[in-house]
């Protein structure tokens, strides 16, 4: 997927992110399943009956919705796992492309707002030592510039986020839009309208990000290689029931579905040992 970003330009869905999540549920209503959304699940009990659970949740939602059904010694493992820096999210509707200093940058989807290298760790550093940055490296997002669908004619959308610390709730909105009127003069001038998400905000948008953490947990070489425990098989759970399927799992947070995909091989695997024991054919998990 970074190989993809850096040879081709990071690429974007045409109409928004919410079409890639339609185009799932449509395939996945082709194959026979339902989503319903809408519906905070705090337990077990919230779940109908089935064979197998897979939850797409951080370890910590894990503990709390599934804590009575796992081992103890798990569960205090889960919680033990460690969240990362969270961040802080601004999202525009802009009356004209972004007014960049350098043109180049309007042939980008996605613009990366820093100084130097000293500056970048710097920023990167303070939030991940629970230390707001003074000058936070930015992540621009200027999509409706390849996709003309996002935005009424000659308009345009945009999106910046930057690492705060986890659990922030400071609006960083100023601080944020001075750093781009530096490299875009002019730019608030093309603001018709803006939304503002802090670390905690996030947090009450999905509560997968736990304190604005949007990968999943924190990317320290151990929990990039054992995800959400130390252990060979990160995906099951000690009850054979409950699998986990988040970027809490390797190989990480992104949108490139191998948490999802892993998962899925591990229960089947599972079914398929169940089934051989018994003297069955291996049967699709419900
Ligand atoms: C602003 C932003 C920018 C990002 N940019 C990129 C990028 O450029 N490239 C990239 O690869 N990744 C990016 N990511 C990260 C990527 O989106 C995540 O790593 C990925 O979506 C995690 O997938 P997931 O399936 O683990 O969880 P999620 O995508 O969070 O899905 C979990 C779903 O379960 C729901 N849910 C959670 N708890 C419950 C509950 N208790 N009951 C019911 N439903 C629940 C949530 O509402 C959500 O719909 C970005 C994330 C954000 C927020």
């Amino acid at each position: 997927m970074l190989a993809t970003a850096h040879a081709g330009g990071w690429p974007v869905v045409r109409g928004g992110s919410q079409a890639l999540a339609d185009a799932l549920a449509r395939r996945l209503g082709d194959l026979g399943g339902s989503v319903e959304t809408g519906r905070r699940v705090n337990g077990l009990g919230d779940l109908p009956a089935a064979r197998t659970y897979l939850f797409d949740v951080s370890p910590w939602q894990l503990a709390e919705i599934c804590g009575a059904a796992l081992a103890p010694r798990y569960v205090a493992a889960l919680r033990r796992f460690r969240r990362g820096p969270g961040v802080f999210k601004l999202d525009y509707a802009l009356s004209g492309a972004i007014p960049w200093r350098d043109p180049a940058c309007l042939r980008a989807a996605t613009v990366h707002v820093g100084g130097p290298l000293e500056e970048v760790a710097a920023a990167e550093a303070d939030a991940a030592s629970g230390r707001l940055a003074e000058r936070p490296f930015l992540l621009v997002v200027q999509a409706s510039l390849g996709d003309p669908t996002r935005a009424p004619e000659g308009r345009h959308t945009a999106w910046v986020y930057c690492h705060v610390p986890n659990g922030c709730d400071v609006d960083l909105t100023e601080r944020v839009e001075r750093i781009l009127e530096e490299h875009a003069p002019g730019f608030r001038d093309t603001v018709l309208a803006r939304r503002a998400l802090t670390a905690q905000g996030m947090e009450r948008h999905n509560p997968n990000c736990a304190g604005g953490d949007i990968g999943g947990g924190r990317n320290s070489v151990r929990q990039l290689l054992f995800r959400p425990v130390l252990g060979l098989r990160p995906y099951a759970t000690p009850n054979p029931r409950i699998f986990l399927c988040s970027a809490s799992t390797p190989p990480g947070g992104g949108v490139h579905g191998m948490c999802g995909w892993h998962a899925a091989q591990s229960v089947l695997r599972r079914h398929g040992a169940a089934s051989r024991a018994a003297g069955r054919e291996p049967s699709s998990p419900r």
